[in-house]
């Protein structure tokens, strides 16, 4: 398993080739990705994993990669995630266009893979300063993410594999509401068939390993849309 406090990057390519390409080589270097076909898959996903930035191509079936930026970055909850745009369009004019509707960078198709990962660790330095390794802290809960560590009330806590992603993904967005669902494809990964009430008892198990002595319980269950990390359950 890939180390989860590593950047998530979402890929839209429609081009399955190309898709691929970008895929595996996005993947060796570290990355977590997800990946979308079309702009409303983009969206959707975009606004259900909030990943730390999109490589989005320009040329696109139905909602053509400009106006997936454009959605995006009128979002509140999307608008800050770096986005660099592919195209196959070299002109000046489609550059300025592109910046325009908030793009953060943009890449000439066809491009050299090297510039690409070396474009998007730089984007990612500027937008995720504090990067890998750093300690996430919510309330009297610590996640040390390069030792692996989580601590409460400065005690240490064990956790499991899966309970340590979920408080992961809990930890880099508290209070945020995440549908079973965004859980599943965050934690055990977008291509993995396992049942919802899975996500019910690694949640659970998490919440037990948490909730020791007087200490409250810090995962508030939302009726209907999921679970988040917030002490005011
Ligand atoms: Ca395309």
């Amino acid at each position: 398993m890939e180390n989860i406090s590593n950047p998530l990057v979402l890929i839209v390519e429609d081009e399955p080739a190309q898709l691929e390409v970008l895929s595996y080589n996005l993947g060796s270097e570290g990355f977590r990705l997800l990946q979308a076909m079309d702009g409303e898959e983009a969206l959707l996903l975009a606004e259900e994993q909030e990943p730390d930035l999109i490589v989005l191509d320009w040329m696109l079936p139905s909602v053509p990669g400009i106006e997936v930026c454009r959605q995006l970055k009128s979002k509140s909850a999307t608008k800050n995630i770096p986005i660099i745009m592919l195209t196959a369009r070299g002109e000046e004019a489609d550059k300025v266009r592109g910046l325009n509707t908030g793009a953060d960078d943009y890449i000439v198709k066809p491009y050299s893979i090297n510039e690409l990962i070396a474009r998007v660790r730089a984007l990612l330095r500027r937008t995720r300063p504090s990067g890998v390794g750093a300690t996430l802290e919510f309330g009297d809960i610590q996640l040390d993410s390069e030792m692996h560590r989580v601590t409460r009330s400065g005690h240490p806590v064990k956790l499991g594999p899966i309970e340590y992603r979920l408080l992961m993904t809990f930890m880099e967005k508290p209070k945020r509401v995440w549908s079973r669902e965004s859980l599943l494809d965050r934690v055990w990964g977008q291509d993995t068939f396992i049942d919802l009430r899975t996500v019910d008892v690694h949640v659970g198990r998490l919440r037990k390993a948490l909730k020791f002595g007087e200490n409250p319980d810090p995962i508030r269950t939302v009726r209907g849309a999921g679970y988040s990390l917030d002490f005011e359950g």
